[in-house]
């Protein structure tokens, strides 16, 4: 999974129609603009600190340019940051690159979260934590392989997922989680996910792998390194490694709604043209409807003091 997403991710853009799908920034302003209101709440209640706002998986730069574009007026705000962008993907950090040109001036690409320099953090990773890679169990602990015949991938073992973890997830989680600790901040994870059992609430049992070429889905193990590979995030697990810190876990709908999403939509058909206005609602009624984004996507904080951050 680590190597076909790898490959994946380092050999294309793959978002939009004319890829293989689509992410919340991709579908509305909106999303990136409430997600920046919601970090500078943090740093005000932080007292205003110089601090790191970082983002993990910036795709193709769409989040952190909402952002910074929304932040831009929040008195001082923007020369207290430095901005790092972690990024293993050379194709889409110059994408990034270019979208972020001229948005801040003090911005830096990295491959993985370290060397952060020692200042509290505001971090948001939105889809990141799904690419990230997974084993299976099936009944009695026995692990899923694969194995390859003829040229072709296949499962080794045959039966019903019971179990999936993801100990890369975890590793990061705590890395994060290390840094917060000790220099204070907020992480703000977005991905489709489960906090207690997987496919609870889609009845489709434990084995969350999943492949999506052209807008569909595909055989996970057809077409290697050609399709985007995810499994749903298992936010039970990333609030156990966040030990120590506050958690909060909400739904994406209850987010967006709570943060005012409908009132910045209806702010932003004033003065839309009419077939403008229909792509605002219909993009947060994607984000925000429980048939579409709403609920499958949640939404963790992990901070180091705010008690009841908004949102949740
Ligand atoms: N956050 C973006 C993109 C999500 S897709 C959006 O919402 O549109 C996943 C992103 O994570 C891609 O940018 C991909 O290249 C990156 N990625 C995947 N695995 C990674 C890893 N191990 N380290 C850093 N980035 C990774």
């Amino acid at each position: 999974m680590d190597l076909c997403n790898t490959h994946y991710y380092g050999t294309r853009d793959p978002f939009g129609s004319r890829g293989d799908f689509t992410t919340a920034p991709e579908i509305s302003q909106i999303f990136g603009e409430l997600i920046g209101a919601w970090l500078a709440d943090c740093w005000l209640r932080l007292g205003s600190p110089k601090a790191v706002l970082c983002e993990m998986g910036p795709g193709r730069g769409t989040l952190m340019k909402d952002i910074l574009r929304a932040t831009k007026h929040v008195p001082h705000f923007h020369a207290s940051l430095r901005v790092r962008m972690i990024e293993t993907s050379p194709v889409l950090q110059a994408i990034q690159k270019k979208t972020l040109s001229g948005a801040h001036s003090d911005i830096e690409w990295k491959s993985a979260f370290e060397d952060m320099p020692s200042l509290p953090l505001l971090l948001v990773a939105n889809e990141f934590f799904d690419a990230l890679p997974i084993h299976q169990f099936l009944n009695g602990d026995v692990e899923r392989t694969i194995g390859m015949k003829d040229g072709n991938l296949h499962w080794i073992q045959e039966g019903e997922v019971k179990l999936e973890n993801s100990p890369a997830s975890l590793a990061i989680m705590k890395q994060l989680a290390a840094h917060i600790s000790i220099h204070k901040g907020t992480a703000l994870i977005i991905d489709y996910g489960y906090e207690n059992q997987p496919g609870y609430e889609t009845s489709e049992g434990a084995d969350t792998l999943q492949a999506l070429k052209d807008h569909a889905y595909a055989d996970p193990l057809k077409v290697p390194g050609e399709a985007d590979l995810t499994a749903h995030v298992d936010f039970g697990a990333l609030k156990e490694a966040a030990q120590g810190l506050s958690t909060h876990l909400t739904t994406q709908g209850d987010f967006l709604r709570r943060l005012g999403a409908e009132l910045r939509a209806t702010a932003l058909c004033r003065n839309a043209p009419q077939e403008q206005q229909k792509t605002i609602l219909s993009g947060l009624e994607r984000l925000m409807s429980s048939e579409q984004m709403g609920t499958i996507f949640k939404v963790l904080a992990v901070t180091s003091s705010l008690e009841n951050p908004p949102g949740f």
